[in-house]
Protein backbone atom coordinates (compact mmCIF):
# COMPACT_ATOMS: atom_id res chain seq x y z
CA UNK A 1 0.00 0.00 0.00
CA UNK A 2 2.74 2.42 1.30
CA UNK A 3 4.40 2.11 -2.35
CA UNK A 4 1.03 3.07 -3.93
CA UNK A 5 0.92 5.90 -1.99
CA UNK A 6 4.33 7.29 -2.15
CA UNK A 7 3.69 7.31 -6.21
CA UNK A 8 0.50 9.11 -6.00
CA UNK A 9 0.58 12.40 -8.63
CA UNK A 10 0.39 15.67 -6.68
CA UNK A 11 -0.77 18.89 -7.96
CA UNK A 12 -1.39 21.97 -5.51
CA UNK A 13 -3.56 25.02 -6.49
CA UNK A 14 -4.90 28.23 -4.21
CA UNK A 15 -8.12 26.81 -5.03
CA UNK A 16 -9.76 23.99 -6.56
CA UNK A 17 -13.49 23.91 -7.28
CA UNK A 18 -15.21 21.00 -7.58
CA UNK A 19 -17.71 21.52 -10.80
CA UNK A 20 -18.09 23.47 -13.80
CA UNK A 21 -21.86 24.07 -13.38
CA UNK A 22 -22.90 27.69 -13.30
CA UNK A 23 -22.28 27.84 -9.64
CA UNK A 24 -18.54 26.66 -9.96
CA UNK A 25 -17.92 28.49 -13.18
CA UNK A 26 -19.10 31.92 -11.35
CA UNK A 27 -17.19 31.29 -8.49
CA UNK A 28 -14.11 30.19 -10.83
CA UNK A 29 -13.96 33.79 -13.00
CA UNK A 30 -14.12 35.64 -9.87
CA UNK A 31 -10.82 33.74 -8.28
CA UNK A 32 -9.32 33.65 -11.80
CA UNK A 33 -9.66 37.47 -12.52
CA UNK A 34 -7.99 38.04 -8.77
CA UNK A 35 -5.07 36.22 -9.70
CA UNK A 36 -5.03 33.33 -8.09
CA UNK A 37 -4.29 29.62 -8.98
CA UNK A 38 -7.64 27.89 -9.97
CA UNK A 39 -8.40 24.14 -11.10
CA UNK A 40 -12.00 23.49 -12.19
CA UNK A 41 -12.91 19.83 -12.26
CA UNK A 42 -15.56 18.05 -13.81
CA UNK A 43 -16.84 15.13 -14.59
CA UNK A 44 -17.58 16.34 -18.08
CA UNK A 45 -17.06 18.92 -20.51
CA UNK A 46 -17.77 22.00 -18.57
CA UNK A 47 -20.49 23.12 -21.01
CA UNK A 48 -22.33 19.94 -20.14
CA UNK A 49 -22.67 20.33 -16.68
CA UNK A 50 -26.66 20.23 -15.88
CA UNK A 51 -26.91 24.01 -15.79
CA UNK A 52 -26.92 23.90 -19.81
CA UNK A 53 -30.47 22.19 -19.22
CA UNK A 54 -32.04 25.30 -17.33
CA UNK A 55 -34.61 26.43 -19.79
CA UNK A 56 -37.13 29.04 -18.13
CA UNK A 57 -34.84 31.59 -16.72
CA UNK A 58 -33.39 33.47 -14.13
CA UNK A 59 -35.19 35.57 -11.61
CA UNK A 60 -34.04 39.04 -10.79
CA UNK A 61 -36.59 42.49 -10.02
CA UNK A 62 -35.04 44.41 -13.11
CA UNK A 63 -38.58 45.55 -13.30
CA UNK A 64 -38.64 45.71 -17.22
CA UNK A 65 -41.90 44.74 -18.27
CA UNK A 66 -44.16 45.34 -15.07
CA UNK A 67 -43.53 47.07 -11.33
CA UNK A 68 -40.91 45.42 -9.51
CA UNK A 69 -38.87 45.69 -6.21
CA UNK A 70 -36.59 43.21 -4.54
CA UNK A 71 -38.21 43.23 -1.23
CA UNK A 72 -41.39 41.51 -3.13
CA UNK A 73 -38.85 39.05 -4.39
CA UNK A 74 -37.57 38.27 -1.27
CA UNK A 75 -41.23 38.32 0.67
CA UNK A 76 -41.96 35.13 -2.54
CA UNK A 77 -38.90 33.82 -1.87
CA UNK A 78 -39.72 33.41 1.99
CA UNK A 79 -43.22 32.45 1.63
CA UNK A 80 -42.13 30.11 -1.52
CA UNK A 81 -40.01 28.41 0.75
CA UNK A 82 -42.99 27.82 3.23
CA UNK A 83 -40.51 30.11 5.73
CA UNK A 84 -37.89 27.42 5.99
CA UNK A 85 -35.50 30.09 4.14
CA UNK A 86 -33.15 31.68 5.97
CA UNK A 87 -34.09 35.09 5.64
CA UNK A 88 -30.88 36.59 5.57
CA UNK A 89 -29.53 34.62 2.69
CA UNK A 90 -33.03 35.74 1.11
CA UNK A 91 -32.33 39.13 1.34
CA UNK A 92 -28.90 38.85 -0.08
CA UNK A 93 -30.00 36.51 -2.97
CA UNK A 94 -32.70 39.09 -3.81
CA UNK A 95 -30.93 42.18 -3.58
CA UNK A 96 -27.64 41.30 -5.25
CA UNK A 97 -30.31 39.75 -8.19
CA UNK A 98 -30.26 42.72 -10.48
CA UNK A 99 -26.50 43.28 -10.25
CA UNK A 100 -25.36 39.39 -10.97
CA UNK A 101 -27.64 39.73 -13.83
CA UNK A 102 -26.60 42.81 -15.65
CA UNK A 103 -23.03 41.73 -14.93
CA UNK A 104 -23.81 38.16 -17.41
CA UNK A 105 -25.60 40.75 -19.82
CA UNK A 106 -22.21 42.89 -19.78
CA UNK A 107 -20.47 39.43 -20.09
CA UNK A 108 -22.50 38.93 -23.29
CA UNK A 109 -25.21 36.72 -22.44
CA UNK A 110 -27.71 36.48 -25.08
CA UNK A 111 -30.87 37.13 -23.43
CA UNK A 112 -34.32 37.70 -25.63
CA UNK A 113 -35.02 41.28 -25.61
CA UNK A 114 -37.98 43.72 -25.33
CA UNK A 115 -38.43 46.41 -28.43
CA UNK A 116 -36.98 49.48 -26.20
CA UNK A 117 -33.50 47.04 -25.61
CA UNK A 118 -34.01 45.69 -22.20
CA UNK A 119 -34.65 42.41 -20.78
CA UNK A 120 -36.78 40.37 -21.96
CA UNK A 121 -39.11 38.98 -18.21
CA UNK A 122 -41.67 36.19 -18.26
CA UNK A 123 -44.09 35.36 -15.75
CA UNK A 124 -43.13 32.17 -13.32
CA UNK A 125 -44.42 30.32 -10.47
CA UNK A 126 -44.95 32.22 -7.43
CA UNK A 127 -43.26 35.50 -8.18
CA UNK A 128 -45.77 38.43 -7.62
CA UNK A 129 -45.89 41.96 -7.34
CA UNK A 130 -46.86 43.67 -4.17
CA UNK A 131 -46.63 40.91 -1.93
CA UNK A 132 -48.72 38.22 -3.45
CA UNK A 133 -51.50 40.61 -5.33
CA UNK A 134 -50.54 39.23 -9.07
CA UNK A 135 -47.61 37.54 -11.04
CA UNK A 136 -45.14 39.85 -11.72
CA UNK A 137 -42.70 39.61 -14.91
CA UNK A 138 -39.39 38.57 -13.33
CA UNK A 139 -37.55 35.58 -14.75
CA UNK A 140 -34.88 36.95 -17.46
CA UNK A 141 -34.66 34.66 -20.82
CA UNK A 142 -32.88 33.74 -23.31
CA UNK A 143 -35.95 31.75 -25.25
CA UNK A 144 -36.21 28.50 -23.59
CA UNK A 145 -32.33 27.77 -23.14
CA UNK A 146 -31.65 29.95 -20.25
CA UNK A 147 -28.96 27.75 -18.82
CA UNK A 148 -27.50 27.04 -22.17
CA UNK A 149 -26.71 31.22 -22.97
CA UNK A 150 -25.39 31.21 -18.89
CA UNK A 151 -23.20 27.78 -19.26
CA UNK A 152 -21.42 29.40 -22.29
CA UNK A 153 -20.65 32.60 -21.41
CA UNK A 154 -19.21 32.06 -18.33
CA UNK A 155 -17.16 29.43 -19.90
CA UNK A 156 -15.57 31.76 -22.39
CA UNK A 157 -14.99 34.07 -19.83
CA UNK A 158 -13.24 31.49 -17.61
CA UNK A 159 -10.93 30.56 -21.13
CA UNK A 160 -10.23 34.18 -21.37
CA UNK A 161 -9.18 34.05 -17.68
CA UNK A 162 -6.91 31.28 -17.81
CA UNK A 163 -8.60 29.21 -15.40
CA UNK A 164 -7.63 25.94 -15.26
CA UNK A 165 -10.03 23.04 -16.50
CA UNK A 166 -9.32 19.48 -15.49
CA UNK A 167 -12.04 17.80 -17.36
CA UNK A 168 -13.47 14.28 -17.44
CA UNK A 169 -12.06 14.77 -13.82
CA UNK A 170 -13.94 12.71 -11.00
CA UNK A 171 -13.39 14.38 -7.18
CA UNK A 172 -13.24 10.98 -4.85
CA UNK A 173 -12.48 12.67 -0.97
CA UNK A 174 -12.11 15.27 0.88
CA UNK A 175 -8.49 15.59 2.52
CA UNK A 176 -8.72 16.67 5.95
CA UNK A 177 -5.96 17.19 8.74
CA UNK A 178 -6.85 16.02 12.46
CA UNK A 179 -8.36 19.85 13.30
CA UNK A 180 -10.79 19.46 10.49
CA UNK A 181 -9.89 21.64 8.19
CA UNK A 182 -9.98 20.75 4.54
CA UNK A 183 -6.63 20.71 2.54
CA UNK A 184 -8.02 19.41 -0.65
CA UNK A 185 -9.31 16.20 -2.82
CA UNK A 186 -8.33 12.88 -4.44
CA UNK A 187 -9.53 12.92 -7.93
CA UNK A 188 -9.44 10.46 -10.48
CA UNK A 189 -8.70 11.46 -13.98
CA UNK A 190 -10.68 9.83 -16.36
CA UNK A 191 -8.43 9.30 -19.42
CA UNK A 192 -5.52 7.28 -17.39
CA UNK A 193 -7.66 5.89 -14.31
CA UNK A 194 -4.91 7.52 -12.25
CA UNK A 195 -5.48 9.06 -8.60
CA UNK A 196 -4.08 12.34 -7.97
CA UNK A 197 -3.53 14.62 -4.70
CA UNK A 198 -4.91 17.68 -5.67
CA UNK A 199 -3.80 20.20 -2.36
CA UNK A 200 -5.68 23.40 -2.05
CA UNK A 201 -5.88 26.26 0.44
CA UNK A 202 -9.26 26.60 -0.15
CA UNK A 203 -11.85 23.76 -1.61
CA UNK A 204 -15.06 24.83 -3.15
CA UNK A 205 -17.81 21.90 -3.77
CA UNK A 206 -20.06 22.87 -6.95
CA UNK A 207 -21.30 19.63 -7.88
CA UNK A 208 -24.68 20.42 -8.27
CA UNK A 209 -28.01 18.13 -7.33
CA UNK A 210 -28.20 14.53 -6.96
CA UNK A 211 -31.89 13.89 -8.50
CA UNK A 212 -30.82 10.92 -10.40
CA UNK A 213 -31.32 8.99 -7.04
CA UNK A 214 -34.90 8.71 -8.32
CA UNK A 215 -36.30 6.33 -11.38
CA UNK A 216 -37.64 9.14 -12.99
CA UNK A 217 -35.90 12.27 -12.96
CA UNK A 218 -35.19 15.33 -15.69
CA UNK A 219 -31.37 15.67 -14.46
CA UNK A 220 -28.57 14.65 -16.29
CA UNK A 221 -27.27 11.24 -15.42
CA UNK A 222 -23.96 12.98 -14.30
CA UNK A 223 -26.18 14.22 -11.22
CA UNK A 224 -25.49 11.56 -8.57
CA UNK A 225 -24.24 13.54 -5.37
CA UNK A 226 -21.35 13.32 -5.40
CA UNK A 227 -20.34 16.54 -3.03
CA UNK A 228 -22.71 15.47 -1.05
CA UNK A 229 -21.32 11.88 -0.87
CA UNK A 230 -18.07 13.56 -0.20
CA UNK A 231 -19.08 15.81 2.56
CA UNK A 232 -21.16 12.93 4.39
CA UNK A 233 -18.04 10.67 4.60
CA UNK A 234 -15.68 13.46 5.69
CA UNK A 235 -18.15 13.94 8.95
CA UNK A 236 -20.08 17.08 7.18
CA UNK A 237 -24.00 17.07 8.01
CA UNK A 238 -26.60 17.39 4.98
CA UNK A 239 -29.63 19.69 5.87
CA UNK A 240 -32.89 19.35 5.37
CA UNK A 241 -32.58 16.63 2.73
CA UNK A 242 -36.14 15.84 2.85
CA UNK A 243 -36.77 18.50 1.01
CA UNK A 244 -36.90 17.33 -3.20
CA UNK A 245 -38.74 19.38 -5.68
CA UNK A 246 -41.05 17.30 -8.05
CA UNK A 247 -41.85 19.68 -10.86
CA UNK A 248 -44.83 19.25 -11.84
CA UNK A 249 -44.29 18.98 -16.05
CA UNK A 250 -42.11 16.18 -16.39
CA UNK A 251 -43.35 14.60 -20.42
CA UNK A 252 -45.26 11.62 -19.04
CA UNK A 253 -42.90 8.84 -19.24
CA UNK A 254 -39.58 10.17 -20.34
CA UNK A 255 -39.48 12.48 -17.58
CA UNK A 256 -37.28 15.30 -20.15
CA UNK A 257 -38.53 18.58 -18.59
CA UNK A 258 -41.39 21.41 -19.75
CA UNK A 259 -39.78 24.22 -18.38
CA UNK A 260 -42.71 26.29 -16.28
CA UNK A 261 -41.97 29.13 -18.66
CA UNK A 262 -44.69 27.33 -21.04
CA UNK A 263 -47.00 28.51 -18.10
CA UNK A 264 -45.31 31.31 -18.11
CA UNK A 265 -46.00 32.32 -21.41
CA UNK A 266 -49.99 31.43 -21.09
CA UNK A 267 -49.70 27.54 -21.12
CA UNK A 268 -52.17 25.61 -18.95
CA UNK A 269 -53.03 22.58 -17.56
CA UNK A 270 -56.21 20.42 -18.49
CA UNK A 271 -58.06 17.42 -16.48
CA UNK A 272 -59.23 14.80 -18.40
CA UNK A 273 -62.39 16.78 -18.50
CA UNK A 274 -61.04 19.26 -19.96
CA UNK A 275 -61.09 21.67 -16.75
CA UNK A 276 -58.46 23.67 -15.84
CA UNK A 277 -58.11 21.92 -12.49
CA UNK A 278 -55.74 24.89 -11.23
CA UNK A 279 -58.30 27.53 -10.38
CA UNK A 280 -59.91 25.55 -8.04
CA UNK A 281 -56.62 24.96 -6.36
CA UNK A 282 -55.01 28.70 -6.40
CA UNK A 283 -57.52 30.68 -7.41
CA UNK A 284 -55.15 34.08 -7.72
CA UNK A 285 -51.74 32.43 -9.30
CA UNK A 286 -53.91 29.58 -10.74
CA UNK A 287 -50.99 27.41 -13.02
CA UNK A 288 -48.48 29.76 -11.96
CA UNK A 289 -48.57 28.65 -8.14
CA UNK A 290 -45.44 27.25 -6.68
CA UNK A 291 -44.22 23.74 -8.02
CA UNK A 292 -44.90 21.94 -4.43
CA UNK A 293 -48.42 23.23 -5.06
CA UNK A 294 -48.94 22.49 -8.78
CA UNK A 295 -47.50 18.74 -8.78
CA UNK A 296 -49.76 18.21 -5.59
CA UNK A 297 -53.03 19.69 -6.94
CA UNK A 298 -51.71 17.55 -9.94
CA UNK A 299 -51.20 14.08 -8.08
CA UNK A 300 -55.06 14.82 -6.67
CA UNK A 301 -56.72 15.37 -9.60
CA UNK A 302 -55.00 11.77 -11.16
CA UNK A 303 -55.87 9.88 -7.77
CA UNK A 304 -59.23 10.99 -7.90
CA UNK A 305 -59.69 9.36 -11.24
CA UNK A 306 -59.30 12.57 -13.12
CA UNK A 307 -56.38 11.69 -15.66
CA UNK A 308 -56.12 11.81 -19.03
CA UNK A 309 -54.36 8.36 -21.37
CA UNK A 310 -55.77 5.05 -21.14
CA UNK A 311 -53.86 4.36 -17.71
CA UNK A 312 -55.71 7.50 -16.17
CA UNK A 313 -51.98 8.56 -15.07
CA UNK A 314 -50.98 11.98 -15.99
CA UNK A 315 -52.39 15.29 -17.17
CA UNK A 316 -52.34 17.63 -20.29
CA UNK A 317 -50.71 20.32 -20.66
CA UNK A 318 -52.32 22.56 -23.47
CA UNK A 319 -50.71 25.51 -25.24
CA UNK A 320 -51.65 25.83 -28.90
CA UNK A 321 -53.73 28.79 -27.99
CA UNK A 322 -50.54 30.60 -27.90
CA UNK A 323 -50.00 30.12 -31.27
CA UNK A 324 -47.20 28.70 -33.76
CA UNK A 325 -45.44 32.15 -33.52
CA UNK A 326 -44.77 32.26 -29.87
CA UNK A 327 -44.08 28.82 -29.42
CA UNK A 328 -41.31 28.88 -32.55
CA UNK A 329 -39.90 32.12 -30.97
CA UNK A 330 -39.54 31.72 -26.97
CA UNK A 331 -39.97 27.94 -26.78
CA UNK A 332 -38.21 26.41 -29.53
CA UNK A 333 -36.92 23.67 -27.53
CA UNK A 334 -39.90 22.58 -26.10
CA UNK A 335 -41.97 22.04 -29.42
CA UNK A 336 -38.17 20.07 -30.03
CA UNK A 337 -38.91 17.78 -26.60
CA UNK A 338 -42.58 17.48 -26.89
CA UNK A 339 -42.06 16.16 -30.37
CA UNK A 340 -39.62 13.84 -29.86
CA UNK A 341 -40.27 12.81 -26.66
CA UNK A 342 -44.06 13.17 -26.22
CA UNK A 343 -44.75 12.16 -29.80
CA UNK A 344 -46.98 15.17 -30.21
CA UNK A 345 -46.54 18.88 -31.76
CA UNK A 346 -47.73 21.70 -28.69
CA UNK A 347 -48.68 23.47 -31.79
CA UNK A 348 -51.28 21.49 -32.57
CA UNK A 349 -51.76 19.48 -29.34
CA UNK A 350 -51.72 19.25 -25.36
CA UNK A 351 -48.19 17.27 -23.89
CA UNK A 352 -49.06 14.93 -21.23
CA UNK A 353 -46.80 15.58 -18.28
CA UNK A 354 -46.65 14.19 -14.88
CA UNK A 355 -44.81 15.31 -11.59
CA UNK A 356 -40.99 14.37 -12.17
CA UNK A 357 -38.49 15.03 -9.49
CA UNK A 358 -36.36 17.85 -10.33
CA UNK A 359 -34.12 19.70 -7.80
CA UNK A 360 -32.97 19.02 -4.01
CA UNK A 361 -33.18 21.99 -1.92
CA UNK A 362 -31.51 20.51 0.70
CA UNK A 363 -27.67 20.08 0.78
CA UNK A 364 -24.20 20.94 2.08
CA UNK A 365 -24.83 23.96 5.06
CA UNK A 366 -23.48 27.13 4.27
CA UNK A 367 -23.56 31.11 5.27
CA UNK A 368 -23.92 33.29 2.35
CA UNK A 369 -20.63 33.53 2.04
CA UNK A 370 -20.48 30.20 0.90
CA UNK A 371 -18.58 29.13 3.71
CA UNK A 372 -19.58 25.33 4.95
CA UNK A 373 -20.87 25.49 8.15
CA UNK A 374 -21.25 22.89 11.13
CA UNK A 375 -21.77 22.13 14.50
CA UNK A 376 -18.82 21.90 16.72
CA UNK A 377 -18.24 22.30 20.45
CA UNK A 378 -21.68 22.85 20.52
CA UNK A 379 -21.70 25.85 18.16
CA UNK A 380 -22.34 26.10 14.45
CA UNK A 381 -18.96 26.88 12.87
CA UNK A 382 -17.30 27.44 9.62
CA UNK A 383 -15.12 24.33 8.62
CA UNK A 384 -11.94 25.60 7.52
CA UNK A 385 -11.01 25.69 3.76
CA UNK A 386 -14.11 24.42 2.85
CA UNK A 387 -16.92 26.24 0.52
CA UNK A 388 -20.17 24.80 -1.18
CA UNK A 389 -22.40 26.64 -3.86
CA UNK A 390 -24.88 25.98 -6.50
CA UNK A 391 -27.83 23.14 -6.09
CA UNK A 392 -25.34 20.65 -3.83
CA UNK A 393 -25.30 23.49 -0.91
CA UNK A 394 -28.06 24.96 1.45
CA UNK A 395 -27.60 28.38 2.09
CA UNK A 396 -30.31 27.99 2.51
CA UNK A 397 -32.44 30.39 0.55
CA UNK A 398 -34.93 27.58 -1.24
CA UNK A 399 -36.16 26.62 2.17
CA UNK A 400 -38.56 23.64 1.87
CA UNK A 401 -39.66 24.61 -1.76
CA UNK A 402 -37.79 26.55 -4.47
CA UNK A 403 -39.39 28.68 -7.34
CA UNK A 404 -38.53 28.51 -10.78
CA UNK A 405 -35.70 30.87 -11.92
CA UNK A 406 -34.35 31.01 -8.23
CA UNK A 407 -31.50 28.04 -8.82
CA UNK A 408 -29.66 29.72 -11.79
CA UNK A 409 -29.78 32.99 -9.38
CA UNK A 410 -28.57 31.56 -6.57
CA UNK A 411 -25.60 30.28 -8.66
CA UNK A 412 -24.30 33.18 -9.57
CA UNK A 413 -24.79 35.23 -7.01
CA UNK A 414 -23.50 32.74 -4.13
CA UNK A 415 -20.64 31.71 -7.00
CA UNK A 416 -20.07 35.35 -6.74
CA UNK A 417 -19.94 35.80 -2.83
CA UNK A 418 -17.99 33.15 -2.60
CA UNK A 419 -15.10 33.84 -4.87
CA UNK A 420 -15.03 37.39 -3.39
CA UNK A 421 -15.40 35.85 -0.22
CA UNK A 422 -12.12 33.49 -1.06
CA UNK A 423 -10.39 36.63 -2.51
CA UNK A 424 -10.68 38.61 0.32
CA UNK A 425 -9.69 36.19 3.21
CA UNK A 426 -6.97 34.93 0.74
CA UNK A 427 -3.95 36.98 2.42
CA UNK A 428 -5.05 35.32 5.66
CA UNK A 429 -4.12 31.88 4.02
CA UNK A 430 -1.37 33.28 2.03
CA UNK A 431 0.74 30.58 4.31
CA UNK A 432 2.23 27.65 2.34
CA UNK A 433 -0.39 24.72 2.00
CA UNK A 434 -0.78 22.78 5.01
CA UNK A 435 0.58 19.10 5.32
CA UNK A 436 -1.77 16.53 3.73
CA UNK A 437 -2.19 14.01 6.79
CA UNK A 438 -1.20 10.66 4.81
CA UNK A 439 -3.98 9.01 6.94
CA UNK A 440 -6.71 10.91 4.98
CA UNK A 441 -5.43 10.18 1.67
CA UNK A 442 -5.05 6.48 2.40
CA UNK A 443 -8.78 6.75 3.65
CA UNK A 444 -9.68 7.58 -0.08
CA UNK A 445 -7.81 4.72 -1.59
CA UNK A 446 -8.72 2.07 0.49
CA UNK A 447 -11.89 2.91 -0.52
CA UNK A 448 -11.03 2.78 -4.22
CA UNK A 449 -8.79 -0.19 -3.98
CA UNK A 450 -11.21 -2.43 -1.57
CA UNK A 451 -13.64 -1.72 -4.88
CA UNK A 452 -10.79 -2.25 -7.85
CA UNK A 453 -10.09 -5.38 -5.98
CA UNK A 454 -13.15 -6.99 -4.86
CA UNK A 455 -14.52 -9.94 -7.27
CA UNK A 456 -18.53 -11.59 -7.53
CA UNK A 457 -19.82 -8.86 -5.34
CA UNK A 458 -23.20 -6.79 -6.11
CA UNK A 459 -23.30 -5.93 -9.43
CA UNK A 460 -23.36 -1.94 -10.17
CA UNK A 461 -26.16 -1.80 -12.07
CA UNK A 462 -28.42 -3.40 -9.91
CA UNK A 463 -27.33 -1.88 -6.38
CA UNK A 464 -28.20 1.46 -8.77
CA UNK A 465 -31.34 0.55 -9.79
CA UNK A 466 -32.54 -0.64 -6.26
CA UNK A 467 -31.60 3.05 -5.02
CA UNK A 468 -33.38 4.55 -7.62
CA UNK A 469 -36.74 2.27 -7.41
CA UNK A 470 -36.86 2.60 -3.51
CA UNK A 471 -37.03 6.13 -3.61
CA UNK A 472 -39.01 6.28 -6.20
CA UNK A 473 -41.69 3.99 -4.04
CA UNK A 474 -41.18 4.95 -0.53
CA UNK A 475 -40.54 9.27 -1.23
CA UNK A 476 -43.00 10.82 -3.68
CA UNK A 477 -45.38 13.54 -3.98
CA UNK A 478 -47.51 12.73 -1.35
CA UNK A 479 -45.74 10.21 1.51
CA UNK A 480 -46.62 8.84 4.76
CA UNK A 481 -44.63 8.10 7.68
CA UNK A 482 -45.13 4.40 7.64
CA UNK A 483 -44.07 3.98 4.12
CA UNK A 484 -41.25 6.23 4.56
CA UNK A 485 -39.96 4.45 7.47
CA UNK A 486 -40.30 1.57 4.95
CA UNK A 487 -38.23 3.28 2.75
CA UNK A 488 -35.27 4.14 5.57
CA UNK A 489 -35.18 0.28 6.30
CA UNK A 490 -35.07 -0.53 2.13
CA UNK A 491 -32.50 2.33 1.49
CA UNK A 492 -30.02 0.87 4.37
CA UNK A 493 -30.60 -2.74 3.48
CA UNK A 494 -29.44 -1.39 0.09
CA UNK A 495 -26.55 0.39 1.72
CA UNK A 496 -25.21 -3.03 3.10
CA UNK A 497 -25.12 -4.09 -0.91
CA UNK A 498 -23.71 -0.71 -2.35
CA UNK A 499 -20.99 -1.53 0.44
CA UNK A 500 -20.40 -4.93 -1.59
CA UNK A 501 -20.21 -3.81 -4.93
CA UNK A 502 -17.81 -5.00 -7.88
CA UNK A 503 -16.87 -4.58 -11.41
CA UNK A 504 -15.23 -7.25 -13.59
CA UNK A 505 -14.17 -4.88 -15.83
CA UNK A 506 -10.75 -3.65 -14.69
CA UNK A 507 -8.99 -2.02 -16.95
CA UNK A 508 -7.77 1.60 -16.42
CA UNK A 509 -8.27 4.06 -19.42
CA UNK A 510 -12.05 5.51 -19.61
CA UNK A 511 -13.45 2.54 -17.31
CA UNK A 512 -17.11 3.69 -17.13
CA UNK A 513 -17.64 0.79 -15.23
CA UNK A 514 -15.05 2.37 -12.10
CA UNK A 515 -16.67 5.45 -12.72
CA UNK A 516 -20.12 4.09 -12.05
CA UNK A 517 -19.66 2.04 -8.76
CA UNK A 518 -18.16 5.54 -7.32
CA UNK A 519 -20.81 7.36 -7.97
CA UNK A 520 -23.29 4.57 -6.26
CA UNK A 521 -21.04 5.20 -3.16
CA UNK A 522 -22.18 8.85 -3.18
CA UNK A 523 -25.93 8.40 -4.32
CA UNK A 524 -26.38 5.91 -1.50
CA UNK A 525 -25.31 8.41 1.30
CA UNK A 526 -28.07 11.04 -0.69
CA UNK A 527 -30.81 8.54 -0.49
CA UNK A 528 -30.35 7.72 3.18
CA UNK A 529 -30.15 11.13 4.30
CA UNK A 530 -33.16 11.58 2.59
CA UNK A 531 -35.28 8.95 3.82
CA UNK A 532 -33.69 8.94 7.26
CA UNK A 533 -34.72 13.19 7.40
CA UNK A 534 -37.98 12.71 5.94
CA UNK A 535 -39.71 9.77 8.24
CA UNK A 536 -38.47 12.03 10.98
CA UNK A 537 -40.26 15.25 10.01
CA UNK A 538 -43.94 14.75 11.52
CA UNK A 539 -45.23 17.71 9.61
CA UNK A 540 -46.11 18.63 5.87
CA UNK A 541 -44.08 22.24 4.59
CA UNK A 542 -43.09 23.23 0.95
CA UNK A 543 -42.33 19.81 -1.30
CA UNK A 544 -42.68 17.26 2.40
CA UNK A 545 -46.08 16.60 2.15
CA UNK A 546 -47.72 13.70 4.33
CA UNK A 547 -51.12 12.40 4.39
CA UNK A 548 -51.07 11.56 7.46
CA UNK A 549 -49.59 15.27 8.48
CA UNK A 550 -51.29 16.94 6.67
CA UNK A 551 -50.37 20.45 8.45
CA UNK A 552 -47.62 22.79 9.23
CA UNK A 553 -46.16 22.57 12.36
CA UNK A 554 -44.28 25.97 12.88
CA UNK A 555 -44.01 25.09 16.98
CA UNK A 556 -42.30 21.95 16.72
CA UNK A 557 -40.67 21.82 12.81
CA UNK A 558 -39.71 25.46 12.17
CA UNK A 559 -36.06 24.58 12.21
CA UNK A 560 -33.39 22.93 9.52
CA UNK A 561 -32.61 19.38 9.72
CA UNK A 562 -28.79 18.28 10.04
CA UNK A 563 -28.51 14.45 9.12
CA UNK A 564 -24.71 12.35 9.68
CA UNK A 565 -23.97 9.78 7.92
CA UNK A 566 -22.08 7.71 10.67
CA UNK A 567 -25.39 5.99 12.72
CA UNK A 568 -27.48 8.29 10.22
CA UNK A 569 -27.77 10.62 13.37
CA UNK A 570 -30.22 13.23 13.19
CA UNK A 571 -29.53 16.98 15.03
CA UNK A 572 -31.34 20.14 14.44
CA UNK A 573 -30.99 24.10 14.25
CA UNK A 574 -32.75 26.66 14.76
CA UNK A 575 -33.90 29.12 10.80
CA UNK A 576 -32.59 32.06 10.73
CA UNK A 577 -35.72 34.36 10.91
CA UNK A 578 -33.60 37.56 11.10
CA UNK A 579 -33.04 39.23 7.33
CA UNK A 580 -29.92 41.36 7.33
CA UNK A 581 -31.21 45.08 7.10
CA UNK A 582 -35.03 44.83 6.51
CA UNK A 583 -37.99 43.42 8.99
CA UNK A 584 -38.47 39.57 9.19
CA UNK A 585 -41.81 37.87 7.27
CA UNK A 586 -43.11 36.15 10.04
CA UNK A 587 -44.98 32.70 9.31
CA UNK A 588 -48.26 32.89 7.74
CA UNK A 589 -50.57 30.01 5.92
CA UNK A 590 -49.53 29.67 2.33
CA UNK A 591 -52.31 30.66 0.15
CA UNK A 592 -52.15 31.49 -3.81
C1 LIG B 1 -33.91 20.31 -16.97
C2 LIG B 1 -33.67 21.38 -15.95
C3 LIG B 1 -34.14 22.68 -16.18
C4 LIG B 1 -33.91 23.68 -15.24
N1 LIG B 1 -34.35 24.96 -15.48
C5 LIG B 1 -34.09 25.94 -14.59
C6 LIG B 1 -34.45 27.30 -14.86
O1 LIG B 1 -34.97 27.62 -15.91
N2 LIG B 1 -34.17 28.23 -13.93
C7 LIG B 1 -33.56 27.92 -12.75
O2 LIG B 1 -33.32 28.82 -11.94
N3 LIG B 1 -33.18 26.64 -12.48
C8 LIG B 1 -33.43 25.66 -13.36
N4 LIG B 1 -33.04 24.37 -13.08
C9 LIG B 1 -32.22 24.12 -11.90
C10 LIG B 1 -30.80 24.57 -12.18
O3 LIG B 1 -30.51 24.45 -13.54
C11 LIG B 1 -29.77 23.76 -11.40
O4 LIG B 1 -30.12 23.75 -10.04
C12 LIG B 1 -28.40 24.37 -11.55
O5 LIG B 1 -28.06 24.54 -12.90
C13 LIG B 1 -27.31 23.58 -10.85
O6 LIG B 1 -26.09 24.22 -11.11
P1 LIG B 1 -24.75 23.82 -10.36
O7 LIG B 1 -23.71 24.75 -10.84
O8 LIG B 1 -25.02 23.76 -8.90
O9 LIG B 1 -24.47 22.34 -10.84
P2 LIG B 1 -24.44 21.65 -12.30
O10 LIG B 1 -24.72 22.59 -13.40
O11 LIG B 1 -25.28 20.43 -12.17
O12 LIG B 1 -22.92 21.25 -12.43
C14 LIG B 1 -22.32 20.29 -11.57
C15 LIG B 1 -20.88 20.17 -11.96
O13 LIG B 1 -20.21 19.35 -11.03
C16 LIG B 1 -19.41 18.41 -11.72
N5 LIG B 1 -19.23 17.26 -10.83
C17 LIG B 1 -20.15 16.57 -10.15
N6 LIG B 1 -19.56 15.62 -9.43
C18 LIG B 1 -18.25 15.72 -9.64
C19 LIG B 1 -17.10 15.00 -9.19
N7 LIG B 1 -17.19 13.97 -8.35
N8 LIG B 1 -15.89 15.38 -9.65
C20 LIG B 1 -15.75 16.40 -10.53
N9 LIG B 1 -16.80 17.11 -10.99
C21 LIG B 1 -18.02 16.76 -10.54
C22 LIG B 1 -20.16 18.11 -12.98
O14 LIG B 1 -19.32 17.57 -13.97
C23 LIG B 1 -20.64 19.52 -13.33
O15 LIG B 1 -19.62 20.23 -13.98
C24 LIG B 1 -33.25 23.37 -14.02
C25 LIG B 1 -32.79 22.07 -13.80
C26 LIG B 1 -33.03 21.08 -14.74
C27 LIG B 1 -32.55 19.69 -14.43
Amino acid sequence: MAAVKKSLPRRRFDVVVVGAGGAGMRCSLQLANAGLSVAVLSKVFPTRSHTVAAQGGVSASLGNMSEDDWYWHMYDTVKGSDWLGDQDAIEFMCREAPSAVYELEHFGMPFDRNPDGTIYQRPFGGHTANFGEKPVQRACAAADRTGHAMLHTLYQRNVAARTQFFVEWMALDLLRNEAGDVLGVTALEMETGEIYVLEAKTTVLATGGAGRIWAASTNAFINTGDGLGMAARAGIPLQDMEFWQFHPTGVAGAGVLITEGVRGEGGILLNKDGERFMERYAPTLKDLAPRDFVSRSMDQEIKEGRGCGPNGNYVLLKLDHLGADVINKRLPSIREIAIKFGNVDPIKEPIPVVPTIHYQMGGIPTNYNGQVMAPKDGENQVVNGLYAIGECAAVSVHGANRLGTNSLLDLIVFGRAAGNHIVDSHPERQHSHQPVPESSIDYSLDRVDTLEKRTGGEKTQDVGNAIREAMQHHCGVFRTIDLLEKGVTAIEDIAQRAANISFKDKSKVFNTARIEALEVTNMIEVARATTRSAAARTESRGAHALDDHPERDDVNWLRHTLWYSEGSRLDYKPVQMQPLSVESFPPKARTF
